[in-house]
């Protein structure tokens, strides 16, 4: 126990001085790029990263320009699109696969389909459905009637509403691998290890806590993405799976809000970087001040999307860096 807290001390101060080195060269040079345009700067570095798997070198941990980031065709890229109060979040594999974890609302479809376009994907390797609210698959129909996923992963859990049924017709019309996820569920795409730790195999009243919870890891690195769960899906990851739960990256669930987040789930999942997909000035005020609160008592580096707009992360196979869209 002891030795695990010092390992784990040490790795984040190390950690911690390799990510500031890393956000200072990576935030200079998305605020200093000639257009100022995120998504073309993101694109550069998606299509070049592509493909590097198999040609591993040491990553330059003082990467200050493009250049830098382009030699280290390795990464694992966590999108983050702004989407306002809702989630739509893409993975990127350094071999080019791509997956979707939710589709946002109706009204955003231009949004999505227009980055994913900006980042020449056709076709989705793979979408998640967390869980069947409107703010999670608003648009899911129209993403897999456009870009066809191989599969798509929901839990078993139905709505009776129109995003629902869309979404169920265009898997139906376009052919799609549909596959109702009860965890532990584990699957891989390409090199990166994806394991659902959620929802567990029972019923529940709550969506939220339906929420497909994936546990990605990529080399020493890992993330956790967590839909929309509460208390009691939170107090079910931590009964059922205490041993997996030291992740690196945690996107926070259910837009921060405060039931979201405690510290015993922060002390469980430890994470040196915090995702909050939240819109500016929405009406449920995500995220709550309890979980921003409780974020920056542990000292974990808070992206948001109601603040820095589209957030990308990225992961080799020892270091994490970020760039976000309103770096200036
Ligand atoms: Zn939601």
């Amino acid at each position: 126990m002891v030795k695990k807290r010092k390992t784990k001390s040490n790795k984040k101060l190390i950690g911690g001085i390799v990510t500031a080195l890393c956000i200072i060269g990576i935030v200079l040079m998305f605020a200093l790029g000639s257009e100022g345009d995120f998504i073309s700067n993101l694109q550069q570095i998606w299509t070049n990263t592509i493909d590097g798997a198999g040609e591993w070198q040491p990553v330059d941990r003082d990467a200050q320009s493009l250049a830098a980031l382009e030699s280290n065709g390795d990464k694992l890229i966590i999108y983050a699109i702004d989407t306002g109060n809702s989630d739509c979040i893409l993975v990127r594999t350094p071999e080019g696969h791509s997956m979707l974890v939710d589709a946002a609302d109706s009204d955003d479809i231009r949004n999505i389909s227009g980055t994913l376009q900006a980042l020449e994907i056709e076709k989705l390797d793979a979408a998640v459905a967390t869980h069947p609210d409107a703010d999670h698959i608003g648009s899911m129909g129209k993403v897999v009637a456009e870009f066809t996923p191989s599969v798509i992963y929901m839990p078993n859990f139905e709505k009776d509403t129109s995003a629902y049924t869309s979404m169920i017709n265009a898997i139906q019309e376009n052919n799609v691998e549909q596959v109702l996820v009860t965890a532990p569920y584990e699957f891989t795409l390409g090199s990166l290890h994806a394991l659902a730790l959620n929802p567990q195999p029972r019923e529940y009243e709550s969506a939220n806590d339906a929420s497909i919870v994936l546990l990605l890891t990529y080399g020493q690195n890992k993330v956790l993405l967590t839909g929309d769960i509460e208390t009691e899906a939170l107090a079910d990851i931590m009964a059922n799976y205490p041993d997996l739960l030291d992740v690196d990256v945690l996107k926070i669930a259910h837009h921060g809000s405060a039931r979201s987040t405690t510290q015993d789930f922060l002390d469980a999942t430890t994470p040196d970087i915090a995702i909050i997909n939240a819109g500016e000035g929405n009406d449920y005020g995500h995220p709550h001040r309890e979980t921003t609160a409780l974020l920056n008592e542990n000292q974990i580096v808070t992206l948001r999307t109601d603040q820095d707009g589209d957030i990308a992360i990225f992961i080799d196979k020892t270091d994490i860096s970020y760039a976000i869209e309103n770096a200036a």
